[in-house]
């Protein structure tokens, strides 16, 4: 904090924080939150979190003048029977309930919330009735999708494209605006999206290691900087980045932007969503 405030070189900086749960540490969360947003009037926070312990007390341990500028990404996978098949509890608890007993809470306090669903062939069957929901009950009117990403079993391109396709769909017939990590795929299309992970924001992992972004943590050669590093400086997120932009992401990115021209334009440029999800563009 010191650094940025005598360099003043960042006019609004943020602090994200991610999982596991951030609230897991209360303590920690709330004491540097407090002082960061305190000392950077133009400041944000942003937690994603699973929304199952976010209760009134706890927010009440917020000041009142951070509120708006303490932002929940919170996961939500669907309506109840998607979400708690995906997300399941070890004491048998309704995961669903809970997590949206957290964001109903955050909506009574007036503090900006945002839901993130992890998509892909099953939660895409429900996503319309998901729309539906989020609207009507939870008076929410964007959403942040995520590719299911596992390593082990990965999505085909062509699965991909359509899931978002479907997804684009359903999000015109409800009036929803849609986001996503897939938005930064589009960075050859429009330089706008392009990532800057590395150089606009960095990960510091629990074992002190920085990286460009939450994918490269554990991985020796990612490993941008060391504890010297003047992050006023450096200029490297797009070099790290180049596996994220590989001959398949290209592709696929392109894809996406010929899609935003069925009626879909706005999406073509940058907006207020993609700044809330992402620190890196
Ligand atoms: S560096 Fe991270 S945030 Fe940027 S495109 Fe790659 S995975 Fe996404």
């Amino acid at each position: 904090m010191d650094n940025l405030d005598e360099q003043n070189y960042y006019k609004d900086p943020e602090i994200r924080f991610i999982g596991g749960e951030p609230y897991l540490d209360i303590n920690f969360i709330l004491e540097l939150s407090n002082a960061f947003l305190d000392r950077f009037k133009n400041g944000k926070i942003i937690i994603n979190s699973n929304g199952t312990l976010i209760n009134k007390e706890l927010l009440e341990l917020v000041k009142s003048s951070h509120k708006n500028r303490l932002i929940h990404i919170v996961s939500l996978d669907g309506i109840e029977e998607v979400h708690n098949k995906r997300r399941i509890s070890r004491n048998g608890q309704n995961t669903f309930k809970q997590t949206v007993s957290g964001i109903k809470v955050l909506k009574s306090l007036n503090m900006p919330v945002y839901i993130n669903m992890v998509l892909d062939d099953y939660t895409v069957n429900r996503l319309n009735d998901f729309m539906l929901y989020i609207k009507s009950d939870l008076d929410i009117h964007d959403l942040s999708v995520s590719l299911l990403y596992d390593p082990d079993n990965p999505l085909s391109n062509d699965l991909k494209y359509n899931l978002i396709k479907e997804a684009y769909s359903l999000a015109k017939q409800n009036n929803i605006l849609l986001g996503g990590h897939h938005r930064l795929l589009l960075g050859l299309e429009n330089p706008e999206f392009m990532c800057n992970a590395g150089e606009k924001t960095i990960l510091i992992s629990s074992d002190k290691k920085i990286y460009a972004c939450q994918r490269f943590v554990g991985r020796i050669e990612a490993e941008l900087f060391d504890v010297n590093t003047d992050f006023n400086t450096v200029s490297c997120g797009k070099c790290v980045a180049d596996e994220c932009y590989s001959d398949e992401n290209k592709l696929l990115g392109k894809k996406i932007f010929d899609l935003y021209s069925n009626g879909l334009s706005s999406y073509r440029s940058v907006n207020s969503l993609d700044k809330i999800l992402f620190g890196v563009i």
